[in-house]
């Protein structure tokens, strides 16, 4: 899952990155108002981090232009401000959740996660797809009740599709939502690790290849 960090703080932002990506998160940095919204509304993003207090263009435009954009991922505002009337600006301009500074690192983390889920409609932390679980909280794979070991790389690919079960996602799309800008995987690169993912799963049709459109997480197979 790939998280947009808005962020004129660069120390923090450099923190919030590495605590995000210690979590299996793919994290793009901005530091300005207009690159953060140019950004948000040409790439591909599964969440955003927002500091409202940014140079160039404040937060809640940036959010605005986002939600003008049609960009419908979840965004979690990051401010010093505590005021009554930001709060609910910020939800009025479309955010999903708010956290003010000082917080801790890892309530970034647990609450992109929960954002991410409802997204993927799931009331609860673990996704299901078959035989195959996912405990968001604790990180871990399940198949038929047993835990499954998979590299960062796969694990980055598994968790995408657990969050879009059933869907037939291509080879670009995969590519866009699980790596940062700055790494440009070459094109084989997805179907070596879906490749080796599906070994793995052991079972044919729960890793479905849609011939000329991509992949798809079968969610309908017995369990
Ligand atoms: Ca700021």
């Amino acid at each position: 899952m790939r998280i947009l960090v808005v962020e004129d703080d660069v120390a923090l932002a450099a923190e919030i990155q590495k605590a995000l990506e210690n979590a299996g998160f793919s994290v793009d940095i901005e530091c300005d108002g207009n690159s953060a919204s140019f950004t948000g509304c040409t790439e591909q993003y599964d969440a955003a981090v927002l500091d409202l207090g940014l140079p160039q263009r404040d937060g809640l435009t940036v959010l605005n232009d986002w939600r003008d954009a049609g960009c419908q991922w979840p965004v979690l505002v990051l401010t010093a401000r505590n005021r009554w009337s930001d709060k609910v600006a910020s939800f009025g301009a479309g955010a999903d959740d708010y956290l003010t500074k000082p917080f801790m690192l890892d309530e970034v983390v647990l609450r992109l996660r929960a954002m991410l889920r409802r997204t993927a409609g799931s009331a609860t932390t673990v996704l299901k797809a078959g035989p195959l679980e996912y405990d968001i909280t604790a990180g871990r794979f399940l198949l038929g009740g047993q835990p499954m070991q998979f590299t960062a790389q796969e694990r980055k690919i598994l968790v995408y599709l657990m969050h879009h079960p059933n869907r037939v996602l291509s080879r670009s799309e995969i590519s866009e939502h699980v790596y940062a800008r700055d790494l440009d995987p070459d094109s084989n690169t997805i179907d070596v690790l879906i490749g080796r993912i599906r070994k793995k799963l052991a079972h044919t049709d729960l890793l479905v290849t849609e011939r000329g459109r991509g992949f798809r997480l079968n969610n309908q197979i017995a369990t």
